[in-house]
């Protein structure tokens, strides 16, 4: 692939590692649950505390929300950040945000600990050099119609800004498929690790839109040998605000937690 220098692995460039919180991202495994939105301080706290004991080692939650309509609920906004910030401290684990806007990007950064670019924006590259000049670590979700090089490319935006800190998301592309919300191409997890030295992760719930395909898609996520796993899950999934039908309860994510932590046991008996 052409002009990645920045983001392509190399023999004098070895995988990177991220250091948030207890986390060294790239080396331990990545566990990030939590709701689509920040709802209130108890739905985010009740979430929070659940995932946090069945293994999460990041928590997310949205304060703005790019949603297919405009009247859809967009947001807390600035509420929803203090609640997430707290909630991160009262559990003792970082977070992470998505942001939509660059007049938001360095104020979001004085609330979380992990800045999340959307699909919906892998090719904001505006949003992207704005980002790269901030001292926090930047999730990038693959865009729902890019391809691996134009995902790389947008990597390499944020690390030509500076900002060595770039994580991978691999979140479903849109096919001819209607079933699921999109399709996940796992492929991408092996092929970006042949590529590049960046983490790259798999979101299961955004790539198939259904409860019942989680968790087999994140077995098969961690099969494939992902650095990690981001993973809505909501207290009370029937009231969510936002993406309730992909929403798991935290007693479903406590068994895929359960079921993950065995199967990384298997792999690694086998290496
Ligand atoms: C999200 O993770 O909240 C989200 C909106 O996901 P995506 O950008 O992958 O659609
Ligand atoms: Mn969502």
């Amino acid at each position: 692939m052409k002009d990645i220098s920045l983001v392509a692995l190399s023999e004098n460039r070895k995988k990177t590692i991220i250091e948030v919180g207890n986390v060294k991202i790239g080396k331990d495994f990545l566990f990030i649950a939590g709701p689509c939105s920040i709802e209130s301080e108890e739905q985010m706290y009740g979430t929070a505390v659940a995932v946090v004991e069945a293994g999460s080692n990041m928590l997310r939650g949205g304060a703005f929300k790019p949603r297919t309509s405009p009247y859809a609920f967009q947001g807390l906004g600035l509420e929803g950040l203090k609640i997430l910030e707290k909630v991160g401290k009262k559990t003792k684990t970082p977070v992470i945000t998505e942001v939509l806007d660059t007049r938001d990007v360095s104020w979001v950064c004085e609330y979380v600990d992990v800045l999340q670019i959307g699909a919906r924006n892998m090719q904001n590259f505006s949003l992207l050099k704005e980002v790269g000049k901030v001292n926090k670590p930047v999730l990038l979700k693959r865009g729902m119609y890019s391809t691996l090089s134009e995902w790389l490319n947008c990597a390499e935006y944020i690390l030509n800004e500076g900002n060595p800190n770039v994580i991978l998301c691999e979140r479903g592309i849109r096919t001819h498929e209607t079933y699921t919300r999109n399709t996940l191409d796992l492929s991408a997890v092996p092929a970006i690790q042949e590529l590049s030295h960046l983490p790259v992760i798999v979101d299961p719930t955004h790539s198939t839109g259904r409860k019942s395909l989680i968790e087999p898609m994140a077995l098969a996520a961690v099969a494939s040998n992902t650095d990690g796993l981001m993973i809505e899950v909501h207290i009370n999934p029937c009231e969510a605000l936002c993406d309730k039908d992909q929403a798991l309860t935290p007693a479903e994510f406590s068994t895929l937690s359960a079921k993950v932590k065995k199967l990384k046991n298997f792999m690694g008996e086998l290496d």
